[in-house]
């Protein structure tokens, strides 16, 4: 297989560094443009396991807002965030919902739970 260089932008902080990302393949041979150690860690798992932190809503019943901001526990396989994003759609909690409430467990079976980020009461 061929080296290739692939640009990235380094996420993992604000500071945001372009990356030079030079690769055969998934194997990866070197790092440009990373201002810490963690840019490489950063362009080995885009290359081998790209992950993302996935904030969405869910629905609710009898809550004081129709709507529940939820989001993922842990960065979640981005090649599967659609279909992340399709199975959220159908979940409808009851109110009350707690912060922190599992509201999809094991999500696609990735191991990942998807979580409430905030209280949502119940009306009264
Ligand atoms: S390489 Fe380091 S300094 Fe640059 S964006 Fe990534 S974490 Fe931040």
């Amino acid at each position: 297989m061929a080296e290739e260089v692939t640009k990235m932008i380094c996420i993992t902080c604000p500071v945001g560094c372009t990356l030079e990302v030079t690769h055969e393949g998934k194997t990866l041979i070197k790092v440009d443009g990373n201002q810490c150690k963690k840019g490489i860690e950063y362009a080995e798992n885009e290359l081998t396991d790209p992950r993302r932190m996935v904030p969405t809503t869910v629905k609710v019943r009898g809550g004081v807002h129709p709507l529940v901001p939820v989001c993922t526990a842990a960065p979640f396989p981005k090649p599967r965030v659609f279909d992340l994003l399709a199975e959220l759609r159908k979940v409808e909690l009851q109110a009350p919902v707690k912060i922190g409430q599992v509201v999809l467990e094991n999500a696609l079976g990735t191991g990942v739970d998807v979580v409430a980020t905030r209280n949502l009461p119940a009306v009264n």
